[in-house]
């Protein structure tokens, strides 16, 4: 594996010369913000340091199987009596939504493009397939031994991240660290299972209802799917559920871009993926949210009756700027 860059030297001499650390990462937890931080809190506690985990939301039940998860504290604020806040896996300090977090060392670690560099210390890779990918080096770097939990945490941050080794970012180095997860003796099909067939029947409910719904824009190329409260309550079933629904319009041939509107009290919450060669970030850039070329989102706080319309829009302009 390549030398660590600078800022991962950096990184480590803070982790091991301090003894107090605080974890945390974006609000609404996915696989990845999860894996990065279990295992890095994980790996820290080897090394004998004392370790805080802080989300702003609840974890969704399908990651109740990660190992160490109950050590995860749920506060929209915490002080930050630390030697270290290390921020994983998130865009910009505001995403964590958690208060309080002024340590005088911030260390930044991700793999967004965009991302603020609000660290003291900014480690930012964006040809990571996931930021457990980071993760896995700084392991690596500090000297912990990579254990069956912390290989489970890296795994699933991968999995997920990388729409189970589909898109684009995926590189020779994801399977060299897969290959050394592996080799912890973790069971990968169980937890492949754990990810993807372990959902409520409410959760397949939803998805013929959501997918019977959806409705095609711009010669089928413009899948928009859309749910609110009252169709989750009248099915069963709450938001956690949904994860991972956007991305099923895709499997069509035309559809290039799936759009999921989700009406909630704080308003539009919309989720956009994409087809490698459309890049559906800059159109969520241009409403004030931000991700991945092809995985990305925004919300609209006051949402009127166009806002739907005009998203459309820019991903027509969008899908059209991928055709030059
Ligand atoms: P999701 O649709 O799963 O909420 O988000 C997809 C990707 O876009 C994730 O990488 C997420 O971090 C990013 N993302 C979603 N919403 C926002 C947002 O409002 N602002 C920024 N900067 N990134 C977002
Ligand atoms: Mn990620």
């Amino acid at each position: 594996m390549t030398p660590p860059p600078g800022d991962l030297s950096k990184i480590q001499e803070i982790l091991l010369g301090g003894t107090k650390f605080l974890l945390t990462s974006h609000a609404r937890p996915d696989g990845d913000s999860l894996g990065s931080q279990l295992a890095l809190g994980r790996a820290l506690s080897q090394l004998g340091k004392d370790v805080r985990i802080v989300n702003k939301d609840q974890i969704p039940e399908l990651y109740h199987f990660l190992p160490g998860l109950e050590t995860i504290e749920i506060l929209p604020e915490t002080d930050s009596l630390v030697d270290a806040v290390v921020v994983l896996e998130c865009s910009s300090l505001s995403r964590t939504e958690v208060s309080g977090l002024n340590s005088e060392t911030i260390v930044n670690i991700d793999h967004h493009p965009g991302n603020t560099m609000y660290g003291t210390i900014n480690w930012v890779d964006e040809s990571a397939c996931a930021c457990t990918e980071l993760v896995f080096e700084l392991i690596e770097g500090l000297g912990a031994e990579l254990t069956p939990d912390i290989a489970t945490n890296l795994y699933v941050g991968t999995l997920t991240d990388t729409g189970s080794f589909r898109y684009s970012n995926i590189t020779a180095r994801t399977f060299e660290i897969c290959r050394r997860l592996a080799e912890t003796g973790i069971d990968l099909a169980a937890i492949a299972a754990s990810v993807y067939t372990n959902g409520s029947i409410g959760r397949l409910r939803l998805t013929g209802r959501l997918l019977d719904r959806m409705k095609l824009e711009h010669n089928n190329q413009i899948a928009v799917l859309s749910v609110d409260s009252a169709m989750l309550q009248e099915i069963g079933c709450d938001w956690d559920d949904m994860e991972g629904i956007v991305n099923l319009p895709l499997a069509a041939r035309n559809v290039r871009v799936s759009i999921l509107v989700r009406e909630t009290n704080a308003g539009l919450r919309v989720s956009l993926r994409s087809k490698t060669g459309t890049n559906v970030r800059n159109a969520a850039l241009a409403f004030g949210g931000g991700g991945h070329i092809n995985a990305a989102g925004l919300t609209i706080e006051k949402p009127g009756p166009k806002s739907l319309d005009t998203i459309i829009s820019r991903i027509k302009f969008a899908i059209s700027d991928s055709e030059e």
